[in-house]
């Protein structure tokens, strides 16, 4: 078991949070909060019914209630609470940097425009560094199961803004939406000069992350874990220096390992290639990232190593390296 002292250390370590969904931090409270606010019906009326949704069985319940309860987020100052409320946790948890995702299709589609959800979620991480002292910016991710027309529009209404965004990333459904669909869509991101990130080998196989390294020229792999089913696939991403934002809780929530002592961390670091520790999902997928830190040191990773970890998610970040420098002094 993990001690109090330990998991104040852990959390007091400083750290990097790179695989992060902002709408997947809307906690039960808010979600009523919010839906209050803006007249928003929801199927549930109380806080104790709308908890026991979270306690989903499996990834379509799971999708489901997460599309359904984005629907209450509707102004700018409801994006720039949701981002707010999210900065305060992780700041207690020692994150000094978060790279954050959000889905602009989703909101396009429940009738919001860009510039609303973008407004909302760059005041908040303005507040939250003023607040907080905690800094991040802003990864558009694109929905892999809606149609790559749509990823291509949101790309170019987002085009004039790319300055205010660190990168383009994916989400949602892996098996069937190969990283190969995107290629194009990565193309023009790169033209805007944003980072390239991509989710692989979490659900999918490691040929996944070949493709995304190959047709995506992904910098960062989301998840990755079954990269470790391929000694080729493991040691280009060691030689290639290619990160992995692994998420112990959400993959335990989603089923990916039944046992946290499954998951391939020990024998791809082992190999070389460069872990940290995220939370993903963390209103959903039980816990923000001092939990998931703890969870691995309940598996027996030793405070050293995750020490390691932690150093090596700011070093995995896209901040400039005279940060990465300041954070890791
Ligand atoms: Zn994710």
């Amino acid at each position: 078991m993990v001690d109090e002292s330990m998991r104040a250390a852990l959390r007091a370590l400083p750290k990097a949070e790179l695989h992060l969904h902002i709408e997947g931090t809307l906690e039960p409270e808010l979600a009523l909060e919010l839906a209050e606010r803006n007249g928003v019906m929801l199927p549930w009326t109380s806080l104790d019914e709308l908890k026991r949704q979270y306690a989903f069985e499996n990834l379509q319940s799971f999708l489901d209630l997460y599309y359904q309860l984005m629907a209450v987020l509707k102004t700018a100052d409801d994006f720039r609470d949701l981002m707010l409320a999210y900065l305060k946790r992780a700041a207690a948890d020692g994150v000094r940097h978060a790279e954050i995702f959000f889905d602009p299709q989703v909101h396009l589609g429940n009738g919001l425009d860009l510039d609303t959800v973008m407004d909302g979620l760059l005041e908040g991480l303005r507040l939250g560094r003023e607040r907080y002292g905690i800094g991040g910016g802003l990864i558009l991710c694109i929905v892999r199961d809606l149609p790559v027309e749509s990823a291509r529009h949101v790309l170019e209404l987002a085009a004039p803004r790319a300055a205010d965004l660190i990168g383009i990333g994916l989400d949602s459904a892996e098996v069937g939406y190969p990283p190969s669909l995107f290629a194009d869509v990565f193309v023009r991101a790169r033209e805007l000069g944003l980072h390239c990130v991509a989710p692989a080998g979490e659900e999918g196989p490691a040929a996944y992350v070949t493709e995304a390294l190959d047709l995506l020229h992904a910098e960062r792999i989301d998840h990755g874990v079954h990269a470790a089913d391929d000694p080729a696939v493991t040691r280009r991403l060691a030689e290639e220096h290619i990160p992995l934002t692994c998420c112990p809780l959400s993959n335990r929530r989603l089923q990916v390992v039944h046992d946290l002592r499954d998951l391939p961390l020990r024998k791809l670091i082992e190999a070389g290639v460069t872990v940290t520790v995220n939370s993903d999902d963390p209103a959903y997928f039980g816990g923000y990232i001092g939990a998931n830190y703890e969870a691995l040191a309940e598996i027996g990773f030793t405070y050293d190593e995750l020490k390691a970890l932690a150093a090596d998610s700011i070093r995995a970040s896209f901040l400039p390296e005279a940060d990465k420098r300041a954070l890791l002094g």
